[in-house]
């Protein structure tokens, strides 16, 4: 039989966090490390990600924080390199960090829609690129490796001012069952997975209703977001927390078996 409690311990796991300065990655880094793991907490943030990493480890847990642009190549580089040579191992990779560009189609140039994709998307490939043969060499010797991608419930569904979001959140929707069945059965062991939130209580889940605010769309964006707590069935906006567990089950050996699954964390907020 399995030992349960041991599936969810992710004491030896070797993670990295993008984008951990703050928001979901920031509890994420928190929480995984609470249930074992060794966090490489990133971000392009240096002053925010090196405060999480300091949180952790005055807390006995085990981190360590590094200036991190998701969108460089030779900065991913670096990063793996450093987990190597510190670690000698990677276990799981949380891509986390993103950004959201609220501008309604019609405003929306060319060159924002690339900004867009490239940090959203771009980086999720050059980051599993970077990552993939460390992590399969790791896989060997456990259950198996895990690539966790943010998308979004706007990989899904749409909303205004939304076209280059929801364009770079269905892209990592596809990256994610692409890799996860090339991955799988080459012997690599590394599953890939995809969370798909809700509006989660961030600066980037707030920025929806005050950039509409800027632009004449909405009389006021505060009064706004309180209201779309009552959007959601279960009555309130998600939070935080509410995203690092399930991002938790997927890095653990308790969802050993998941791979190329899409997991919303929304509290319905998408099917009505
Ligand atoms: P957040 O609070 O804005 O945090 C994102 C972090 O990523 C920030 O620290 C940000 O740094 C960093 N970042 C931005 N560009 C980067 C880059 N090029 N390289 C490295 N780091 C970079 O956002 P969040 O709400 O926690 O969202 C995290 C993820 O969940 C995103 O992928 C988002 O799309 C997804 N998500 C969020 C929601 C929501 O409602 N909050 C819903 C669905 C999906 P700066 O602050 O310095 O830019």
């Amino acid at each position: 039989g399995i030992d349960i409690m041991q599936n969810f311990d992710l004491t030896g796991k070797v993670i990295i966090i993008t984008g951990a300065a703050t928001g979901i990655g920031e509890q994420c880094a928190y929480d995984l490390a609470d249930m074992g793991a060794t966090v490489i907490a990133t971000d392009i943030d240096e002053a925010g990600v090196d405060a999480t990493a300091a949180k952790i480890i005055k807390g006995n847990g085990k981190a360590i924080s590094i200036r991190h642009d998701v969108t460089s190549e030779a900065d991913w580089d670096k990063l793996i390199e450093t987990c190597k040579q510190q670690f000698s191992r990677l276990d799981v990779l949380v891509n986390n960090a993103g950004i959201m560009m609220n501008i309604p189609f019609a405003l929306c140039s060319y060159e924002d829609f690339k900004k867009q994709q490239t940090i959203n998307v771009d980086s999720v490939f050059i980051g599993c690129k970077a990552a993939y043969e460390l992590m399969a060499e790791s896989g060997m010797t456990t259950s198996g490796s895990s690539i966790i991608n943010l998308s979004s419930i706007f990989g899904q569904i749409s909303g205004p001012m939304h076209t280059a979001y929801c364009a770079s959140k269905g892209a990592i929707r596809m990256l994610r069952k692409s890799m996860a069945v090339e991955l799988g059965p080459m012997g690599t062991k590394i599953r890939v997975n995809s969370v798909h939130p809700g509006p989660i209580n961030t600066e980037l889940g707030r920025s929806a209703a005050k950039d509409a605010e800027k632009l004449g769309l909405l009389a006021d964006a505060d009064e706004r977001n309180k209201q779309v707590g009552a959007l959601f069935p279960m009555g309130r906006w998600g939070e935080v927390e509410d995203v690092s567990g399930v991002i938790a089950f997927l890095a653990s050996d308790a969802s050993q078996f998941v791979t190329g699954a899409e997991l919303v964390v929304d509290g319905a907020y998408s099917i009505v």
